[in-house]
């Protein structure tokens, strides 16, 4: 039986996945069919939670092969591959339905949605919700063609993304770990180890987003007081499982694998930029050089079949800007970003320099081609004229070409600035 839920975390208290682990608590009578799924949505909805991120669980009888995923209060949680027999969808509704309103912060700007069904939406609904925007009612249409159970509180939004997260079926995936805190600990600072942290992420290959090095800083935990001690991604479940356990913290009381789109770029829309609130993947020519504006953030203009389009490296991409600033009008690029819509810019997450162009600058003035004596320019009409003998010419200044600061190839905003859902070069081979 498949349980979906969203939007049920205000955007500085709760958090989705732990509600994923008091259901799978609520529910022990089962086991979980695969792994708990952590779907993360369009980034650029303008009404987005925290993360914008979406569960879903399997839960049933299972069979044959398990494996353990987590813990949570001392027990162990295991995921078996195949269902023996589906759970009873009345209980799961009811204990599902009462454990999100247990914990559900409704007051704020939240809007909890929660599904059940033995039936998965249509894949399409996934695709839409990863990169458009959905329409509630479109998704109410599609959960009774299956003959879903729904719950929605608040105007129901997290209807959308509960269905979404139902509806995924992974082309590309990974894994993330979330660790959480004692109960008696949530909202005092977090007891975890940097050099750990650190020393993990050069450890285990597979993992990734964890550490910047240039700064020293870690990105696995968040800045909230939610009950979230950290959380870890990574290409390889079994190296996942070693990395988490050699980061050195204060006790977790609980912990759990998910199965995400995280660092997949499944929210891309490859083509030129067209609608806002969407993310892109295009070709474009660099047609300005780059300015730094108030707040540090660097912009520059490019051109695309469509028009011109400013871009932005915002100040959180840290030395991300330092690359930006170097282009010049004539590089080409692929880009990859969110375009927002007021102003209407395209926020940099990642870009591939295809060609830079040669960038000259004046060296000196032409030698005269009587004497061979040095010349001076003659001013807005044009030439030079020679300080020795005094005739004219028309030469062009002696050139000399600039090595450019950067090189073609990709380049991507330190760890702390990134999306979810974009992938990291280290997971392109790069
Ligand atoms: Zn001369």
């Amino acid at each position: 039986m498949l349980v979906a839920f969203d939007d049920t975390d205000s955007l500085e208290s709760m958090c989705t996945t732990f509600l994923a682990t008091e259901i799978i608590k609520a529910l022990r009578v089962y086991d979980l069919i695969g792994l708990p799924r952590l779907v993360r949505l369009n980034p650029a909805v303008p009404w987005k939670t925290r993360g914008n991120g979406a569960l879903c669980l399997n839960l049933g009888i299972g069979r044959g092969e398990c494996d353990m995923v987590g813990e949570l209060d001392g027990t162990p949680v295991y995921s078996y591959r195949r269902m023996y027999e589906e759970a009873d969808r009345s209980l799961v509704l009811e204990v599902a339905e009462r454990t999100v309103e247990k914990w559900s912060r409704t007051s704020e700007d939240a809007s909890p949605g929660l599904v059940v069904s033995d039936r998965k939406p249509a894949q399409a609904l996934y695709w839409k919700a990863v990169r458009e925007i959905v329409r509630k009612e479109d998704t109410l249409q599609e959960l009774q063609r299956i003959g879903a159970d729904m719950v929605g509180w608040e105007g129901g939004r997290g209807l959308i993304g509960a269905s979404a997260a139902m509806a995924w079926r992974p082309r590309d995936r990974t894994y993330e770990i979330i660790s959480y805190r004692e109960r008696e600990r949530w909202g005092t600072p977090r007891y975890l180890d940097d050099i750990s942290v650190k020393e993990m992420d050069l450890r285990y290959t597979s993992t990734f987003n964890n550490f910047d090095h240039r700064t020293g800083r870690r990105a696995i935990s968040p800045h909230t007081p939610c009950p979230v001690l950290f959380g870890v991604r990574g290409d390889d479940p079994r190296e996942l499982m070693s990395a988490v356990f050699s980061i050195r913290s204060e006790p977790p009381a609980r912990w759990l694998m998910f199965l995400s789109n995280q660092g997949t770029d499944d929210h891309l829309v490859r083509g030129e930029p067209d609608l806002p609130n969407r993310s892109y993947d295009f070709m474009a020519t660099v047609i300005g050089d780059p300015s730094t504006v108030a707040g540090g953030h660097v912009i520059f203009p490019v051109s695309t079949s469509k028009g011109r389009l400013e871009c932005a490296a915002y100040e959180p991409t840290k030395d991300f800007r330092d690359i930006v600033r170097e282009l010049r009008p004539g590089d080409r690029l692929r880009l990859f970003g969110e375009l927002r819509e007021e102003p209407r810019t395209l926020n940099v997450e990642k870009m591939q320099v295809i060609s830079l162009v040669p960038v000259t600058r004046k060296m000196a003035n032409p030698r005269c081609p009587s004497c061979g004596g040095p010349t001076k320019s003659i001013g807005s009409s044009g030439g030079y004229r020679c300080k020795r003998c005094r005739s004219r010419n028309q030469l062009e200044p002696l050139m000399e070409e600039v090595p450019r600061a950067i090189s073609p190839g990709w380049y991507e905003p330190p760890v702390c600035a990134r999306r979810h859902l974009g992938k990291p070069l280290k997971r392109m081979g790069l």
